[in-house]
């Protein structure tokens, strides 16, 4: 029992039976009723003697009582009048301190909180400091791990030319980033999604905490899937989770040899790089992977076969989903996100609702159900829903916010996003680095590498 309790119950319930007993006490009635049947005077005087003794003792009792309950009771007051009680909150309310009690009001600027989910690689002599510029973000295909099957020739060839770059190119595009001071970071980090003054959800720019002097990136790469009609043309053919735990791709070499290689994929160039440079990553986040559906992810075939539903190709995808699935966790675990590419590579810009909303829902069965939850659409083709106006939000935009979708990003040459008005979404833009932009992207590509170093001589001239 606490001080203010026992003071209580002193105050409301005893002190009044105490007062009651003072007045009382005189006639108490064990005494003087024992007086009023007596016969003699002599036991008479003995009993009075008796009683007046035995009144001053209680008297004397009574007194030590009152000096116990007195500087409780004052104290007790004191206490109620002049200071709120923890839980008397009308006293609090009243006063001009209410700013110095409740939570500071959220500040404008969203500092950047690490998506990853891993450890800190920062130490303790990185400077962070607030960066809100814009934030750089270009794109790979698979890599060309082989560059004489690739540009042998064959009617693939103008589109290897056209949409990839070669391991080596992608190699030393990633040095001469990581030499420019360039640093990867997580695209689900740029971004937040916030409830306006109107009680609205829209998207806000964070503020990003770096490393003084970096410059962030983002990385994504589209299509992983080792489609059919790349193989026997120099590419790997999956990936696979190697004896040491860590992620491998595996394919044929000109000369027809099984290759288990860390220096011929994008996915295992990445890793090994920022294995080598682990300050290229901001809290070890890598790059965001784009999948379409429709001939499965990463070299397996996952996708449900509508035309031939059979037994063995139900039993052959349930095989495929069972060894895709520990890549796709060691990708989460070691800083690789996923973003929607569509199911079937559509155009979307010249898709009906319907097609795209039949599109979307076999991706979030087919795919998302293996990767994850993801609010990061890339537009196949850069061919985006709104028709390239960012004021126009159609069906089919709702559709896939109404999915999750959140950051949509079509491709441009220069590093524009834009956070729409009307509902919770940003309009952003990736730069293709590929054959194209070899030949045509010219200054724009300064700031990340110089042509003339990186491109493969085994290239093809335009
Ligand atoms: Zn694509």
């Amino acid at each position: 029992m606490n001080v203010q309790r026992f003071t209580s119950i002193i105050q409301h319930e005893l002190a009044p039976l105490v007062f009651l007993s003072i007045i009382c006490y005189p006639c108490g009635g064990d005494s003087l009723d024992e007086f009023r049947y007596d016969g003699t005077n002599q036991i008479r005087k003995t009993q009075r003697k008796q009683a007046m003794t035995k009144a001053i003792w209680k008297a004397c009792q009574l007194l030590v009582i009152i000096c116990i309950i007195l500087p409780f009771a004052i104290c007790s007051c004191k206490d109620n009048t002049l200071e709120p009680s923890e839980t008397d909150h009308s006293s609090l309310e009243s006063t001009n301190d209410i700013d110095d009690i409740l939570p500071p009001p959220p500040s404008s600027d969203i500092v950047y909180i690490p998506n990853t989910n891993l450890p800190s690689n920062l130490s303790e002599d990185d400077n962070l400091v607030p960066y809100d510029g814009d934030v750089e973000h270009i794109f790979f295909h698979e890599v060309i791990a082989y560059p004489q099957l690739a540009f042998d020739g064959d009617s693939d060839s103008q589109g290897y030319d056209d949409y990839m770059v070669t391991a080596s190119e992608y190699l030393k595009i990633l040095y001469s980033l990581y030499e420019s001071n360039f640093i990867l970071i997580n695209m689900n980090d740029v971004w937040s999604e916030e409830i306006d003054a109107n009680g609205r959800a829209r998207m806000v720019k964070n503020t990003l905490m770096l490393p003084e002097g970096k410059l962030p990136i983002i990385i994504s790469f589209d299509d992983l899937s080792f489609y059919e009609y790349m193989e026997d043309d120099g590419f790997m053919s999956k990936y696979i989770i190697g004896d040491d735990g860590d992620i491998w791709a595996s394919g044929i070499d000109p000369d027809g040899n099984f290759v288990k290689s860390q220096d011929l994929a994008a996915i295992t160039i990445l890793d090994k790089f920022i294995r080598e440079h682990p300050d290229f990553s901001l809290n070890g986040a890598k790059g965001c992977i784009a999948f379409t559906g429709y001939q499965g992810i990463l070299g397996y075939r996952t996708q449900y076969d509508r035309n031939n539903d059979t037994a063995d190709t139900q039993l052959f995808r349930m095989h495929e989903i069972a060894r895709v699935q520990p890549i796709i966790e060691k990708l989460k675990e070691t800083g690789w996100y996923f973003a929607c590419h569509s199911y079937g590579h559509i155009d979307l810009s010249k898709s009906s609702y319907d097609t795209v909303k039949a599109d979307a829902d076999r991706w979030m069965d087919e795919v998302g159900s293996l990767v994850g939850e993801t609010q990061i659409f890339l537009y196949p083709y850069g061919s985006r829903l709104d028709g390239n106006d960012v004021s126009n939000t159609g069906a089919a935009f709702r559709y896939y916010h109404q999915l999750g979708f959140r950051l949509y990003a079509s491709v441009g040459y220069e590093p524009f996003s834009q956070i729409k008005s009307d509902i919770s979404a940003v309009i952003c833009d990736r730069m293709n680095v590929d054959g194209i932009a070899f030949a045509t992207g010219g200054g724009n590509y300064t700031r990340f590498y110089n042509v003339a170093e990186i491109r493969d001589p085994l290239r093809p001239t335009r």
